[in-house]
């Protein structure tokens, strides 16, 4: 299916990698919005390429000079009499010269759309960056962290073929035929036809083979995604199938699936084998020059044109094919490119956080959710009419079941996500109006889910503040019970965190602490930040916690009722509302959920 296909899509039959599946149910508007999203894109480069365009233009004209030269060459070794060594050089340097001028052209038109998508995988980084530097915390996942890699990497990776390349081909490639079928058809007309004689049975094979295909697509997209679907189910099981033995059986649904899909596809690309291999024939050089020399010869035997004019036919009809080849690969190109350039495009348009545009500062560091509702997907609210206040130097711990909505309500004050009623307030201003860098400068936060960067286990502390001295950088990890184990690490805080500095779940906690204790925001918002540690590296983070919350407002999301105990106040969630408010030993005296929990705990 080379040719046919190719033409088409890259990965149908005949390639070896799949195609991904295409979930849309709607293919067209799908495939409009991909073309409107490459458009948009390749907008800051568009004048380059058109540019280029020309000048590869002007580059395949200039390679038709060798044909007509080779043919004058012809006329002039031929003619009776003595040979014109002055003409016959000029000839010959006249094709050198369209050969050179060809190169040259299409090597600047090249070199410019190399620099254009140079230029532009530049520009879409930088927007990503700006863009993603402006969308909520609470966007980035596992899901959106794979995404931005995909886009930043290999989505703007696959413009590169389109833009640097494809457009300067194509255009060099349609050109030099058109050019030589209209030089042809200046000849002699018949000339001109000739050069296409054998494009029909290409044309009419084709167009047998793409019947249905857009069905036959989505089948084959189908059953890929099922095998996709096996892949993850297995790979993902993998412990839990050794574990239990269950090896056969969960294989079993993969090799269906994979049965499936070859079914499928033998069945599909079998009966084409022939006639895709007669449709390429048609336009390969043997039977495109057979055809065109049985031709050329008829037309000069008959007087219609000159034995020279009839080799010239000959040779611009080998050329006429290669165009084929060239939009095969280009609408595949332009299909994976414009694929991207929608992932990039949606990426570019997240959401940003909304901000005010008469920004306030806190004053203070009282925290007060006010009325708090929120909902994730806008139909469940997963907080509902939440109200408390939490006093500066205090610490308030967060209880309650899982998906009670603990950590939902204390990642709003960071503002990973916005109320969608009610209001979020610190020192007496709503999130929504303080600058996001004035909020980060008065709230910290160490969450369950470390986050620690490529670099040295100093730079990660810097990061909660970028000037501070080493002597800081020391304190603060000597305070979170972490720089006893920094100094046994092989080049102590200058170890890189995952090369030479290989910390356990608890410490890499602890050096997030310490950071969080460098940056000293007057608010900390602390989510199960003991939820790694093994009981000895608890208690050191206990004891970190302790100093990070003297004289700070504290919000703590707790699992383990012990961690809490001393906590000026336990606030009790149930189902996104507040259950029950306050001490340890007001709620047990109370007798309600808290003191079931901590029956249970017990
Ligand atoms: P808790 O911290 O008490 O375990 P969470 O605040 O994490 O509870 O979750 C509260 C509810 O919100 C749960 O039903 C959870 O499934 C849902 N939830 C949490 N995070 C998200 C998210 N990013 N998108 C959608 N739903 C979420």
């Amino acid at each position: 299916m080379s040719t046919a296909v190719a033409a088409t899509d890259r990965d149908t039959p005949g390639d070896a990698a799949p195609p991904p599946p295409v979930p849309e149910p709607d293919a067209r508007a799908h495939a409009r919005r991909e073309t409107a999203a490459l458009r948009e894109i390749k907008t800051p480069v568009a004048g380059a390429i058109r540019i280029a365009c020309v000048l590869a233009a002007v580059g395949a004209a200039c390679a038709l000079v060798p044909f007509a030269g080779l043919a004058a060459l012809g006329e002039l070794l031929l003619a009776p009499g003595p040979l014109d060594t002055g003409r016959v050089v000029l000839v010959a340097w006249l094709v050198v010269a369209g050969l050179g001028a060809r190169g040259l052209l299409i090597g600047i038109a090249l070199t410019i759309t190399h620099l254009a998508d140079q230029k532009l995988q530049g520009l879409l980084r930088a927007r990503m960056v700006r863009r993603l530097g402006r969308v909520p915390l609470g966007w980035f996942s596992t899901t959106s962290s794979g995404l931005v890699r995909k886009a930043a990497q290999d989505d703007v990776h696959d413009l590169h073929q389109l833009i640097a390349h494809h457009q300067v081909e194509l255009t060099a490639a349609t050109v030099l035929p058109v050019a030589g079928i209209g030089y042809l058809a200046w000849l002699d007309w018949r000339l001109a036809l000739l050069s296409l004689a054998t494009l029909p049975i290409y044309a009419m094979a084709y167009a047998w083979m793409m019947r249905g295909f857009t069905d036959k697509m989505h089948q084959m997209n189908a059953a890929f995604a099922r095998v996709s679907a096996a892949v993850v189910e297995f790979v993902s099981g993998i412990a839990v199938v050794k574990t239990f033995g269950q090896g056969r059986r969960a294989h079993e649904s993969y090799r269906r699936a994979a049965g499936e899909y070859g079914q499928f596809y033998g069945d599909w690309v079998r009966p084409m084998l022939r006639l895709e291999a007669l449709s390429t024939m048609a336009v390969g050089a043997p039977v495109v020059g057979l055809v065109a020399t049985g031709g050329a010869v008829w037309f000069a035997a008959e007087g219609w044109v000159t034995p020279v004019e009839a080799l010239t036919g000959i040779l611009v009809s080998l050329v006429v094919p290669t165009t084929i080849t060239v939009l095969g690969f280009g609408a595949s190109n332009r299909r994976t490119a414009a694929a991207a350039a929608l992932r990039i495009h949606e990426l570019l348009e997240t959401p940003e956080l909304p901000v005010s545009e008469n920004p306030q500062v806190p004053d203070g560091h009282r925290v007060e959710f006010d009325a708090v509702c929120f909902s994730y997907d806008g139909e469940t609210d997963v907080l509902r009419d939440v109200t408390l206040a939490c006093e500066p130097g205090t610490v308030t711990a967060f209880v309650g079941p899982s998906g009670s909505g603990k950590s939902t309500l204390a990642t709003l004050l960071p503002r990973f996500h916005d109320v969608t009623a009610g209001a979020v307030r610190i020192g007496g201003v709503d999130v929504r109006d303080v600058d996001p860098a004035v909020l980060y400068r008065h709230v910290g936060f160490v969450l369950q889910d470390v986050q620690l960067v490529h670099g040295s286990v100093a730079d990660n502390v810097r990061l909660g503040r970028p000037d501070a001295t080493d002597a800081e950088v020391r304190a603060a990890c000597e305070a979170a019970g972490v720089h006893a184990r920094i100094t046994e690490l092989p080049r102590g805080y200058d170890s890189v965190v995952g090369a030479d500095a290989q910390l356990s779940g608890g410490e890499a906690q602890r050096v997030s602490i310490a950071r969080a204790l460098l940056a000293d925001t007057p608010v900390l918002v602390l989510d199960e930040a003991t939820a790694f540690a093994d009981p000895e590296s608890e208690d050191r983070i206990q004891e970190a916690l302790s100093r990070l919350a003297a004289g700070r407002t504290v919000l703590v999301v707790a699992h383990r009722l012990s961690t809490i105990v001393g906590a000026d106040r336990i606030v009790v969630l149930d189902r996104g509302r507040v259950a029950e408010t306050g001490t340890h030993d007001e709620l047990l005296a109370l007798d309600g959920a808290y003191a079931r929990q901590w029956e249970a705990h017990r």
